[in-house]
Parts: C-alpha cells; sequence; structure tokens
C-alpha cells in the first residue's frame, strides 16, 4: 500500500523522468532491446473478435518462473529499460507477480496491456506491491460495442472499474483501443470517457489483419478510411492537449500527412515524425513458450529462435530476421511505397501491418499520405481478401490491391454487411453478433 500512496507529484515527476528514459537515439545503429512486450501466456478470459494471437488457451510448453528468471537475467544483461507484459491475459500465468517482482528488482521499469477482466481490486494491489508501473487496459467502444469486439457480455463495464482498481492501487493507467470499420463512431465518445477516468495516455491504433481479426475481413478499414478517421484522431489529440489527456497513434497509424507531427509528438507544436520500422533495433517481442521476434506483433516466420535453446544475446546480435529492419533499404519496397517521397524515412510503415495484407513487408495500404495523394489524383485503393488465414496465432489471410476511381460505387459483397456508414450500427452489432456466437458455438465456448 506505500506505493499506493504516491503523491500526485511524485507520479508526475515519475512520469516525466520515464518519458524521458524512453526517448531513443534512433539514429544511432548500436541496438539494443530497450522495449520488450512479453507475452507470458495465451491463457485468455475474453475471445476477442479481432486477436491478432487468437488467445484463448495456453500455448504448448509455456514458460516456468524457472525459465522466467532466466530470462530475466538476459534482459537486464541486455539493458532493456521497459518490459510490457501481455497475454493472453498476463494475470493468468500463474507466476504473474513474482515475474513482475524479477523484472523490477532487476531495475527494469514494468507495464502491462491487458483486457482487465479479471482485475479485482485485491489484484490491482498485488500488481503495484509487486512492482508494475504502469497499466493500460484495452477498451475499443462504448458498452455493447466493446462487449461485441471481446465477444463478451460485461466486458465495457469490467475494463472501466479495471481503470478504477489500477489508479486506486497507485498504478498509471492507460488506455489502448483498436479501431475498425465495426467501433469507429466511438472514437468521440471513447475520449470522453479516457477524460472521466483520468486517463493520461490513450493509444489508438488501426486493427490489422492479423490472427481472428484476418478471419473478418469486413470489420477492417479501407485505405480511404483513413481520410476521414486519422483528422478525427488528430482533432482529439489537439483537444486532448489542453485537457491533460496524451493520445499517442500506435505504430500502424500514419504516416505523413499533414497531421504526422501533431500525432507523433508527446508536446504541442514539435514535430517528432514516424521513424521507420524499430523491430529488432529497440523492440523485442518474446511468445510465452520463449520465441523470439523483432516485434510481438509479427508473423510467425520473424521468429528467431527459442529463448529455452539460443541465448537472446545470440539471436540479437546474429539473427539475420530479428534484425531485418536494420538493414532494410528503399530496394526492398515494392508498390506505392518504393517510390514514395518518404520511403528512405518510412521504409514501408508498419512492418507486421504490411506483411498481414501482403505476406511480406514494404508496401502499407494504411497510410494516409498515399491515401491523400490517390485522392488528389481522384483515385482510392481497396484492399480485397484473395486467400485465407490458416486459424494460428499471428497468422494472416493475403489480399490484393485495387486502384479505382474515387468515386465509384461501393460494391456491396466487396464492401461486406456492414456497408460503412449506410448500414446503422444496430445492424452492424447483430450481424456481429451472429457471426461471434458462430465461431464461439464451434469452439464449444458460449457467449457469457
Ligand atoms: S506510402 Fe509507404 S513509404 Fe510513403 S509514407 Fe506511406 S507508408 Fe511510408
Ligand atoms: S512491426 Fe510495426 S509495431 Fe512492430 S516495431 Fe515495426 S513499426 Fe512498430
Amino acid at each position: 500500500m506505500i506505493k499506493a500512496k504516491r503523491s500526485q507529484t511524485d507520479r508526475a515527476i515519475e512520469r516525466q523522468k520515464e518519458a524521458e528514459n524512453r526517448r531513443l537515439n534512433t539514429f544511432s545503429t548500436e541496438y539494443f532491446p530497450a522495449y520488450v512486450v512479453w507475452e507470458i501466456t495465451l491463457a485468455c478470459d475474453q475471445h476477442c473478435t479481432h486477436c491478432g494471437s487468437r488467445a484463448i488457451d495456453p500455448r504448448q510448453f509455456e514458460i516456468t518462473l524457472a525459465d522466467a528468471l532466466l530470462i530475466v537475467a538476459q534482459l537486464k544483461e541486455m539493458k532493456a529499460r521497459e518490459v510490457v507484459l501481455i497475454g493472453g491475459e498476463a494475470y493468468l500465468h500463474p507466476d504473474f507477480l513474482e515475474i513482475i517482482k524479477a523484472l523490477d528488482q532487476a531495475g527494469m521499469t514494468v507495464v502491462m496491456t491487458t483486457g482487465g477482466y479479471g482485475i479485482d481490486q485485491r489484484l490491482a494491489e498485488q500488481m503495484s506491491e509487486a512492482g508494475l508501473k504502469r497499466c493500460s487496459v484495452s477498451i475499443d467502444g462504448i458498452d455493447n460495442t466493446h462487449d461485441l469486439m471481446r465477444a463478451k457480455k460485461g466486458s465495457f463495464q469490467q475494463a472501466v472499474k479495471a481503470l478504477g482498481y489500477l489508479r486506486h492501487a497507485g498504478i498509471d493507467i492507460s488506455v489502448n483501443s483498436n479501431f475498425n470499420r465495426f467501433n469507429e463512431r466511438d472514437l468521440e465518445a471513447l475520449y470522453f470517457l479516457c477524460l472521466e477516468q483520468k486517463v493520461k495516455t490513450w493509444q489508438i491504433q488501426l486493427t490489422s489483419p492479423l490472427g481472428r481479426a484476418a478471419d473478418r475481413s469486413d470489420m477492417l478499414f479501407q485505405p480511404f478510411d483513413l481520410l476521414d478517421f486519422v483528422p478525427r484522431v488528430a482533432r482529439l489529440k489537439e483537444r486532448g492537449f489542453s485537457e491533460g489527456l496524451l493520445i499517442m497513434p500506435g505504430n500502424n497509424l500514419g504516416f505523413f500527412g499533414p497531421e504526422e507531427g501533431l500525432l507523433r509528438s508527446q508536446r504541442p507544436h514539435h514535430y517528432d515524425h514516424f521513424q521507420g520500422c524499430q523491430a529488432g533495433k529497440y523492440v523485442l517481442g518474446i511468445e510465452s513458450d520463449g520465441a523470439v521476434k523483432g516485434c510481438p506483433s509479427l508473423q510467425p516466420v520473424y521468429i528467431s529462435g527459442n529463448l529455452k535453446q539460443s541465448p537472446l544475446k545470440t539471436q540479437w546480435d546474429q539473427s539475420p530476421i530479428l534484425g531485418f529492419a536494420r538493414t532494410r533499404t528503399v530496394d526492398d519496397l515494392s508498390g506505392y511505397c518504393k517510390k514514395c517521397v518518404f520511403a528512405e524515412v518510412c521504409l514501408g510503415g508498419c512492418s507486421f501491418t504490411a506483411h498481414a495484407f501482403f505476406g511480406k513487408t514494404g508496401n502499407q495500404p494504411y497510410c494516409h499520405y498515399r491515401a491523400i495523394q490517390m485522392k488528389k489524383e481522384g483515385l482510392r485503393e481497396r484492399v480485397i481478401p484473395i486467400q485465407s488465414a490458416d486459424g494460428l496465432p499471428f497468422d494472416h489471410a493475403l489480399f490484393e490491391i485495387i486502384t479505382e476511381d474515387f468515386s465509384a460505387p461501393l460494391d456491396r459483397d466487396e464492401v461486406g454487411p456492414w456497408l460503412l456508414k449506410i448500414v446503422s450500427l444496430e445492424q452492424r452489432q447483430k450481424t456481429h453478433l451472429i457471426q461471434i456466437e458462430d465461431e464461439t458455438k464451434a469452439d464449444n465456448k458460449s457467449l457469457k
């Protein structure tokens, strides 16, 4: 409870110091895993419709506490600064609190991302005691919208309660949201929820066709939807500066549109911008069976090895697949990205998102700059699925890009049953609910 009593001023000073520590010299070539996202179990208490890892049951041969302690020692040796625990639901790992403690004692900032469904006041206090500094709760819409995305009735209420429990336990709270055609209407309402809940940071990302979201291409934004969505985020970001809410885009939201500086900066009137994919440069992902990737959201083909067999340092220093982003050049890009004026800096945007569409990096359809340029030429791009996903964690479907006249009528079949804003939200939610129920029945799981 001592930690729960940190004063507002102490927390503000800590936050500022942390923000400064997190700034990395991304021009350096001395790469190290500063920012680690560690999935400690794939067990989950929800069955989210857009989950990239298709979490529900633990992986075979998940790490034990003994494995975890060896990993903590290696992260310390590699000078990791911040470790984000994820799942599934990280708190479902039997040694969850011990892992937090070990990371904290090794000097790393311990953070967690959660759906919050199973967090009560007692668990929040245990997490705080163990050394958890920040916790980001995933909230994807208001009430029914969130419950449908999470395929669990009551999930929204639980997530909001979790924010309160965590805040009361002295843990800094943030919210992260995944946006797509199904929930984009709730963007502004979520902003007000964050303010009401005294959330300091809100991360906004786009749903990519990864894992379960790859089975629902109708749900995804089309590239031209960014023409509307990104400026809406930018307006909220500007407002948030004066109302105490910092909105940060996930790495797959952008890139290089007129709002780039505003979106990527942590302070008003700063001009940060996307610096290219940092996977395997300063970012590291670890899966719950010990598999290692340059970024937690990357597909299985990017696994460089397993920590139970091969030390992290060996993989970090020697694996070309782990370090693929270190050597990438404009020659590795394709499609529109290859000829883009920002290509040398951007290098095709977020790698896992590009791979989720085309099975390779270097061509990024979710790009605001690109959608604007297309529109200037009277064109738009549309992605359509041509091959389905296998049904495994972090798998992907395959899509192709159709470039068409900007005002061409949208084909109802290709756009899908929610048909943008033409179909009412209620109708979209009903369709979505039927799809979820079918899938959960097939999995012998009932929608509770
Ligand atoms: S078109 Fe590609 S390279 Fe250019 S800004 Fe967009 S994502 Fe980056
Ligand atoms: S793949 Fe995307 S999210 Fe991962 S490090 Fe690269 S840009 Fe960031």
